[in-house]
């Protein structure tokens, strides 16, 4: 039995990630975890499916995700499963389920992982998708928010991507409802010529009508009521607060009141960071374009959705594919280089004969647990060819091992600069090499 063409491709809307693309991944994944780590975040790792009941009344039955775009499945127990379409719903889930609310708050949590959606793929969009996710649990003031954007502004910097912060607010149950009231008899005028979505989202969800993307409808969605108008007491002291914090923290900020997120489990501060691409035309002249590389907000009712207790809290995503190919786009192969470089090979290890191959393949895990990063030529080049490499590399110093010192237990240090080398017991070596790289 032959398989078909086309099974041996990966299916629509994925791909897999190898080469330069996966090392500038990796290294944009250490710097996000590294940054989160250092605010206190602790990793978590939740199972790449749920229960699909989990997600319907957390997201929203009407939204477009519930709807239309989650992977889900009925395995052979019967069990109706989903893939995870976001981190949100799960890292509550988890929550719950270890007894975090017991503990002192607020619980600090980042999930970097895969995520799944049946959507439409386009550039920057997959259907199997990297999100690097924090969440910042049980804390009601506007330090939750506070905490994610900084870290995501943070992270942006440290990887150069240029970006805009947006943020609005949509509210609580108390001041919403008057918005939507607004909205509606606003958008009842012209609904016979808004897009096919919108005529549904009219119906059955009029806050979507603002997360509309097509042409024909952004001209009502400028002119619409904004939900900074009809804002309550309360939420306009928080919200008041998120953007104290942002003074103070020096991240600037444009305020958008038609920035809603597609989720029914967001309640007042809502963001999104947009990265600002400057590209060169075919002309010469530069064209800066926008992309959403970030987003999230405040849920404090999600709590109360799953569990049916309050659990205030704020959180947020960054979008690991678009990033990295901001990135890629953005970098020659020189600077992707340099990018990925965590950390340079201190040591060449040049090994000559079979003797030696079986003696530095012990040798390796010594220097592993002396943490000296060792680069070596598992080819067998002669010495010249392996000092030539060495020298490519720019190491300081190379260590050789012939038969005589493999017979020994002896290794020769050549100092790359000066060329002088000494012979010492393998055990000194690695002591002596410690000294002169730290
Ligand atoms: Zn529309
Ligand atoms: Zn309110």
């Amino acid at each position: 039995m032959k398989i078909k063409k086309e099974s041996l491709q990966t299916p629509r809307g994925t791909r897999d990630l190898m080469g330069q693309e996966l090392s500038v991944w990796r290294r944009v994944s250490d710097i996000a975890e590294e940054a989160a780590k250092y605010y206190g975040f602790q990793e978590i790792r939740t199972p790449h499916f749920e229960h699909a009941e989990l997600f319907g009344a957390s997201l929203g039955e009407t939204s477009d995700v519930v709807e239309k775009q989650m992977y889900s499945f009925k395995t052979r127990g019967g069990d109706h499963l989903v893939l995870r379409p976001e981190a949100t719903v799960p890292l509550v889930r988890a929550y719950y389920e270890h007894g975090m609310q017991a503990e002192p708050q607020p619980i600090l949590l980042y999930m970097n992982g895969s995520f799944f959606r049946h959507e439409a793929p386009q550039k920057g969009r997959w259907r199997q998708f990297g999100q690097f996710d924090v969440e910042v649990m049980g804390e009601e003031l506007a330090v939750a928010e506070a905490t994610t954007i900084r870290l995501f502004s943070l992270i942006f910097k440290e990887l150069g991507i240029d970006t805009t912060l947006e943020i609005s607010t949509m509210g609580d149950k108390d001041c919403r409802p008057q918005w939507r009231k607004e909205l509606v008899s606003y958008y009842k005028k012209h609904v016979e010529k808004l897009c096919k979505d919108c005529k549904r989202r009219f119906k059955e969800n009029p806050l979507r009508l603002l997360d509309c993307k097509e042409p024909a409808c952004q001209e009502y969605k400028t002119k619409a009521p904004q939900m900074l108008e009809y804002v309550c007491d309360e939420c306009k002291a928080h919200f008041k607060e998120v953007l104290e914090f942002m003074d103070a923290l020096e991240i600037p900020y444009r305020l958008n009141g038609t920035l809603v997120r597609g989720f029914d489990y967001y309640t007042r501060t809502v963001f999104e960071f947009q990265a600002n691409i400057v590209t060169k035309k075919e002309d010469g002249t530069e064209e800066t374009k926008t992309m959403t590389v970030a987003g999230g907000g405040r849920y404090d009712y999600l709590g109360q959705v799953l569990a049916g207790k309050d659990l205030p809290a704020a959180g947020g995503g960054i979008g690991m594919d678009r990033v990295v190919s901001i990135l890629m786009e953005r970098m020659d192969e020189k600077a992707q280089e340099e990018f990925t470089k965590i950390e340079k090979p201190k040591v060449f290890l040049i090994q000559l004969g079979m003797a030696a191959k079986r003696k530095t393949l012990a040798l390796m895990e010594e220097f592993r647990k002396a943490r000296i990063p060792l680069a070596q030529s598992l080819s067998k080049d002669s010495i010249r060819g392996q000092l030539r490499l060495a020298s490519k590399l720019g190491v300081p110093y190379s260590l050789i091992m012939g038969q005589k010192e493999a017979l020994e237990g002896s290794i020769i240090i050549r100092d790359m600069d000066s060329g002088m080398q000494e012979t010492l017991p393998i055990t000194r070596a690695i002591e002596r090499l410690k000294l002169k790289i730290k």
